[in-house]
């Protein structure tokens, strides 16, 4: 028997998603059960895809105005003044449910979620060469 994926049964099942928050004709925003800030939301497309190169061009392009929706809805209501999206897409990504979600974690200026911080201890220095010739295959 094929295991089906969590996301299409929350998704075809909707008593399932009671933190619901908003919703398009393509797409769903639900509150994480585990989330890393206060109103830590997931945007999912209602068919399924697995990562970010299986979604199709219009499901992503409803993923990403529904994401705006909430970011909005966040800032207005939630008390917040930012947010960092974060996508874990294909197996090398750490991406733990193969359908395809995109994450709003909700961000104020004082929060010390020290992204910044992280961000600057992995940022690599490559030399203009190396970022010619990356950006020269990239774009054959
Ligand atoms: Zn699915």
């Amino acid at each position: 028997m094929v295991e089906e994926c969590v996301f299409c049964a929350l998704i075809r099942d909707r008593s399932r998603v009671p933190y619901w928050v908003a919703e398009s004709e393509r797409a769903l925003a639900f509150l994480d059960l585990h989330p890393i800030r206060v109103g830590h939301t997931l945007v999912v497309p209602k068919a399924h895809a697995r990562d970010l190169t299986d979604v199709s061009a219009e499901d992503w392009r409803a993923m990403g105005e529904l994401a705006r929706l909430v970011a909005g809805r966040l800032r207005a209501r939630g008390g917040t003044t930012g947010e960092n999206l974060f996508l874990a897409s294909g197996p090398g990504s750490d991406q733990t449910v193969f359908h395809v979600h995109l994450h709003i974690l909700p961000r104020r200026a004082d929060d010390a979620f020290g992204l910044r911080d992280w961000w600057e201890r992995r940022a690599a220095s490559p030399s203009p060469a190396e970022l010619e010739a990356l950006a020269v295959r990239l774009r054959r």
